[in-house]
């Protein structure tokens, strides 16, 4: 087996490094630390997005009728990496380029797959993710907003939360259900944000003031052609984008930068001989590549085209375990430097990390799925 990143690989790295050397010089504390959604690295976004683009850097793993080099999944991942450690400066684009184009390209119309992926491959769009409703986090086919059939399309009324991204997005991957209970009736649709009908409302969250908002919809109508997949088929399309969400961000990544970071740190501050404080980094530090790995052996399923199985969220609870391992040496031995302004990279790292045991899936269930399809176990035990 080949562990080494092959020569297209390094060189792919290397471009992006060039494009990542372009960012401004205060990007750790005047960009990164309130995260991707933050206003400022979202409308830094559209121009960085750009330049990715001019260098056909978005896309490569995807085919190249779509935009991409026909390069393999790991390529993906080597993005994912570089970007999401520096704090994620193509913002949500990567939503877009990770798991919303692949759904289109599986279950697009050909008309869509033309207009939406060359336009993601182009890095023209910021994208949110219309998900999770106030009684339907977890329980997402619990989701009650509702896309009514009308003539030319639907009209949708009801409301979503916690929807990141969603104030200054170009489009939504919204779910609405078409008549149907549980996971029947579910369907998506691609929605342009400045649809009529389509109200944002901030919430302000700990871990940033301009992540979370509610979205309202009034009647909003949908062109027939907004539908993705079959009306009431959205199910099966959520399957697939879960096992590339979950692990779409390279998230041990930014906990390994951010563990050398601290470690940087504790040298500084003359406590790096103190035994206690070595054994909890190597015990971070294991975790961290723990995490790797195990997020390798995933892309290494996608790279050989087999389905994706339990890996994925193995993969998920090992990366939130490392998040929340570096995080947590950053508050037991440098808290001064977590306050705004201290220190942006720690600060990043330590934001991220507050959400990821509930983003894209909270770990308890990335628990039962892993007891369940994993190990087998019967449920309830
Ligand atoms: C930073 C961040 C960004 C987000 N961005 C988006 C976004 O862009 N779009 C979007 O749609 N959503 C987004 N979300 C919402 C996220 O998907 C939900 O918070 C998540 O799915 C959990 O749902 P919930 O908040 O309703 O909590 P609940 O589902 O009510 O869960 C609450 C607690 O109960 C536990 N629990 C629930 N059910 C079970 C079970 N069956 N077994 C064991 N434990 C269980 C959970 O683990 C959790 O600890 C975001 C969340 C965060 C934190």
């Amino acid at each position: 087996m080949e562990f080494a990143w092959n020569e297209a690989e390094e060189a792919y790295r290397a471009e992006l490094r060039e494009v990542i050397a372009t960012l401004p010089g205060d990007w750790w504390d005047a960009y990164a630390p309130h995260g991707p959604s933050s206003p400022r690295l979202m409308e830094h976004a559209r121009t960085f997005n750009a330049r990715l683009a001019a260098r056909d850097l978005i896309v490569r793993h995807w085919p190249r009728e779509y935009g991409g080099q026909d390069a393999s999944a790991w390529q993906q991942i080597i993005i994912s990496e570089e970007m999401w450690s520096i704090g994620e400066p193509r913002s949500s684009l990567y939503l877009g380029a990770n798991w919303a184009g692949p759904a289109i390209m599986k279950f697009g119309t050909a008309a869509q797959k033309q207009k939406w992926l060359r336009a993601i491959a182009g890095g023209e769009l910021l994208w949110c993710q219309g998900f999770s409703e106030p009684e339907a986090g977890t329980d997402l086919s619990n989701m009650k907003t509702r896309a009514e059939p009308v003539e030319g399309g639907y009209l949708v009324n009801g409301s979503k939360i916690w929807t990141s991204y969603a104030a200054r997005a170009d489009v939504m991957f919204l779910l609405a259900r078409v008549g149907g209970k549980g996971k029947g009736g579910v369907s998506c649709f691609l929605v342009p944000m400045d649809t009529h009908g389509i109200e944002v409302r901030p919430i302000p969250g700990v871990h940033s003031r301009w992540d979370f908002h509610e979205v309202f919809f009034t009647d909003a109508f949908l062109p027939a052609d907004a539908l993705l997949g079959e009306e009431a088929g959205g199910w099966t399309i959520v399957q697939t984008i879960i096992h590339y969400e979950r692990i779409g961000a390279g998230r041990y990544e930014k906990a390994r930068r951010g563990l050398d970071h601290v470690v940087g740190r504790l040298k500084e501050r003359g406590v790096w001989d103190d035994p206690v404080v070595r054994a909890d980094c190597a015990a971070a530090l294991a975790l961290v590549e723990a995490a790797r790995l195990q997020t390798y052996l995933v892309i290494d399923g996608r790279a050989k085209d087999s389905d994706p199985g339990a890996e994925t969220y193995l993969a998920r609870f090992a990366m939130i375990q490392a998040d929340h391992a570096v995080a947590n040496l950053s508050s037991a031995y440098l808290p001064d430097l977590l306050v705004d302004g201290a220190d942006g990279h720690l600060r990043s790292q330590f934001n991220s990390a507050i959400t990821a045991g509930i983003a894209a899936g909270a770990a308890e269930v990335q628990l039962n799925m892993i007891s369940g399809r994993h190990l087998g176990l019967p449920r309830g035990a």
